[in-house]
């Protein structure tokens, strides 16, 4: 009785951003061990302000869920799998663009191009 007395008499405004700092801060699910998503959550070291900058739906979570970290991570390898530009993609944009063949038309900057790549 007195532990739960003192429970009751605990600023409540104090409990509540305690239990909302474990939540994801992209989708707001809890990631409170038991809640299913505790063992894969990961941490967010921003503060809640930059959260709140970078446009997260739950800036006082202080985690990030697995699964909104894995569309993250999906996100990011898909970006860094996109080849980089060749030079025949490079003569191929050039002739849809100006309907000139660059490699004929630049044949200098072709050259140090194709060094470069
Ligand atoms: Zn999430």
């Amino acid at each position: 009785m007195k532990a739960k007395f003192y429970e009751s008499t605990k600023p409540n405004k104090a409990n509540n951003m305690k239990e909302e700092k474990e939540i994801c801060n992209e989708c707001g699910v809890s990631v409170k061990f038991g809640s299913g998503h505790f063992v894969n959550r990961v941490p967010d070291l921003n503060d809640p302000e930059t959260r709140l900058e970078m446009g997260k739906p739950f800036p006082n979570g202080e985690w990030i869920c697995s699964k909104c970290d894995n569309e993250n991570t999906f996100q990011l390898s898909e970006e860094s799998a996109e080849p980089s530009i060749t030079i025949s993609d490079l003569c191929k944009i050039w002739n849809e663009l100006y309907g000139e063949n660059f490699k004929n038309e630049y044949r200098g900057v072709y050259k140090r191009i194709t060094k470069t790549i």
